[in-house]
């Protein structure tokens, strides 16, 4: 995965799951991929921009890209771990915060998300049976498509203030949704970084913070 990435950067700015998303305390600017030699070896490492183009503009040092990774997966496998006394008791004191109003509205929303799933599966099943002409398929589907985006951004949407933080109900539902799997990470899953996270906030070399989609911001020491 690594091979190959050393020369520019530019072009490569969004190939990887930090890219954009590291940003720095001190400054408030974006961390730059960058690629580090030490001893004849190399590795890849996080800095910030300002800190790149001028030192006493911003004192913030580079943190290893393995490190980020390293305590996402504690910080994932600590919401896994300790789902019954995080995840759990906020979504259900945000059920009790109003259970009338976005409950009962995601509800629907998932339903109608069903619904949705069901229809397209439906219309796959047609068109490979041949009962459904392309163009119809495809026109049919997009909407469908449409609307399943669209429903997904109004639950993920719905929210509600938690200790003074906009906390998104459909998305603690989510990542609570993962972590009832219980199944620990054994290594880095930018896929999954990128589902629940929204940025990363660097405090110093020895500790971040992961701002989660949901609201919450998790702090993991390095
Ligand atoms: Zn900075």
């Amino acid at each position: 995965m690594e091979k190959g990435i050393t020369k520019g950067s530019g072009k490569y700015l969004n190939r990887y799951p930090f890219s954009g998303k590291i940003i720095c305390s001190e400054c408030g600017g974006k961390f730059k991929r960058r690629i580090h030699s030490k001893n004849g070896g190399k590795y890849v490492a996080w800095c910030c921009g300002k800190h790149i183009d001028d030192v006493t503009a911003c004192s913030m040092k580079f943190i290893r890209n393995a490190d980020v990774e390293k305590a996402f997966v504690t910080m994932m496998n600590k919401l896994v771990y300790g789902r019954r006394f995080v995840l759990r008791p906020l979504l259900e004191s945000l059920r009790e915060m109003d259970q009338s109003d976005s409950f009962g509205m995601i509800q629907e929303l998932e339903l109608r998300m069903e619904k949705n799933a069901e229809q397209r599966q439906i219309l796959t099943g047609l068109m490979a049976k041949g009962y459904l002409e392309p163009a119809l398929f495809n026109k049919e589907n997009n909407e469908l498509l449409q609307e399943a985006a669209e429903l997904e951004m109004q639950k993920n949407g719905l929210s509600h203030s938690v200790n003074g933080e906009m906390v998104k109900t459909g998305e603690v539902e989510a990542l609570l949704k993962f972590a009832e799997k219980g199944e620990m990470l054994t290594a880095f899953d930018g896929e999954l970084f990128g589902r629940f996270v929204e940025q990363i906030t660097v405090y110093s070399r020895n500790g971040i913070g992961f701002q989660m989609k949901c609201g919450l911001t998790l702090r993991e020491r390095m």
